[in-house]
């Protein structure tokens, strides 16, 4: 089983996960960028009872993007934890910064390409979205 452990920056809020990662994406949206303070935020996505908390749930604020996702992140440090989305109830999108240690994780994929900063060129080789891609399924990893 694999077991991954995170923090945020002032590491009040801990946690654990306890699967492996089938969806990487790098997400270019605008909300991503300016939550995150970077060109893109970099997301793993997880069963729900499969993330535990370890200690600091109740430094947790968060705040509605949009109608449908909500994003959670440190009321001290201000560090992004995960964001949720209604339409996709059995899953938390956790991430991938404040993860620790060596992980393993599938190929990422870039999403929301068409807002991406302008300053930022993807010079890599993975997949590019404009947006979402028409279906999750198509870019996880299949192996169950
Ligand atoms: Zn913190
Ligand atoms: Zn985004």
């Amino acid at each position: 089983m694999d077991n991954i452990k995170g923090n945020c920056e002032c590491k009040k809020i801990s946690f654990e996960i306890n699967q492996a990662i089938k969806y990487f994406s790098h997400c270019h949206c605008s909300q991503c960028r300016k939550c995150h303070g970077s060109a893109f935020g970099s997301f793993i996505e997880v069963e729900k009872p499969l993330f535990k908390y370890h200690s600091g749930k109740k430094n947790i604020k968060s705040y509605m993007s949009s109608k449908y996702c909500k994003r959670k992140f440190c009321g001290i440090c201000g560090s992004n934890i995960m964001f949720f989305d209604e339409r996709n109830p059995e899953k938390y999108y956790v991430s991938a910064g404040a993860l620790d240690g060596k992980i393993s994780l599938p190929k990422a994929h870039h999403v929301f390409v068409g807002s991406k900063a302008s300053w930022y060129d993807i010079d890599d080789n993975l997949k590019q979205h404009l947006e979402y891609p028409s279906s999750y399924d198509d870019i996880r990893i299949k192996n169950d």
